[in-house]
């Protein structure tokens, strides 16, 4: 890939976060659906909204361990939560002048998605199917076709993730998606984290294990999500898709509490990551 196009996304998605980047939508599942407890059929707030909604689940769902219960339900065994944070006031004294104060203190508790819950099934309201007539992007599908030692690549998931442990991306239909243009970026995204694989990149954020909503997290999403902003770039498509990948970028970046400048370190991992997609030997200089 030429520099330089490195170099544009780059530029351009830190101008879209100086802005101020508009928020994140997910490219697939039609209306953005706001995240909101099952029990209390309370919306999340502030970053949790996008926390939630980042983690791609088709409806918008949640319930903490013991509503579970509550409800009749129980969280499938092996599953993972999603962190939702709130700030508690905490009662202290100023060190100066022994004076009464308080300070934000950052807590947080665990929830799951229905999906991850036995037994709930009956009060979680039908989501809509979608299956548009999208037509794939012949240029983009190369792009996945020629990637050396490719993951596998299965379709039959209501969302989007890459799994380390069998080396494997699932994917929505194209008909899920908003838009070509949002598979393809999607697509790219997950193949972004699967260059992190052992057998590939050997990225850290990626091998070991990680939580979450951590900050090694935070930082392998940004890598992801540059890489596929390159990879859109490359193939053309980047103005259907920069705001959505500057927005994604600017709630990673405000959820681990960083600020545009990470971008720029993200932007060399992930130079490496979609140049290894685009089969051309990392480490060097990429060629014009
Ligand atoms: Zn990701």
């Amino acid at each position: 890939m030429y520099v330089s196009t490195y170099e544009r996304i780059t530029a351009l998605i830190v101008e879209q976060l100086e802005k101020g980047a508009p928020p994140w939508r997910r490219p697939w599942g039609g209306q953005f659906q706001w995240p909101r407890n099952l029990s209390t059929l309370k919306q999340y707030r502030g970053v949790n909204v996008f926390l939630l909604s980042a983690q791609g689940f088709a409806s918008p769902f949640w319930l903490t361990y013991r509503q579970a219960q509550q409800l009749g339900g129980h969280v499938r065994k092996g599953e993972h939560g999603a962190p939702v944070v709130f700030w508690k006031e905490w009662e202290t004294e100023d060190r100066d002048t022994g004076a009464a104060a308080k300070i934000p203190v950052l807590r947080h508790y665990t929830v799951f998605h229905v999906s991850q819950i036995d037994g709930v099934d009956h009060l979680v309201p039908p989501g809509e199917v979608f299956d548009k007539p999208h037509t794939p992007i012949e240029r983009c599908q190369q792009v996945v076709h020629d990637m050396p030692r490719r993951p596998t690549i299965r379709h039959d998931f209501d969302r989007a993730f890459y799994r380390p442990s069998d080396d494997m991306v699932g994917m929505p239909k194209i008909g899920a998606f908003d838009t070509a243009e949002g598979y393809h970026a999607t697509l790219f995204h997950e193949l972004g984290h699967a260059t992190g694989h052992k057998d590939r990149l050997n990225r850290a954020s990626i091998v070991e294990a990680v939580h979450f909503g951590s900050e090694s997290y935070g930082k392998e999403e940004l890598v992801a999500e540059m890489t596929a902003a390159f990879l859109c770039g490359h193939t053309g498509i980047d103005p259907a898709t920069l705001d959505n990948s500057a927005a994604y970028v600017a709630g990673w970046l405000k959820a681990i509490r960083k600020d545009a400048r990470l971008v720029v370190t993200a932007a060399s991992a992930a130079q490496r990551a979609a140049d290894f997609i685009l089969g051309q030997s990392f480490g060097q200089p990429a060629s014009p």
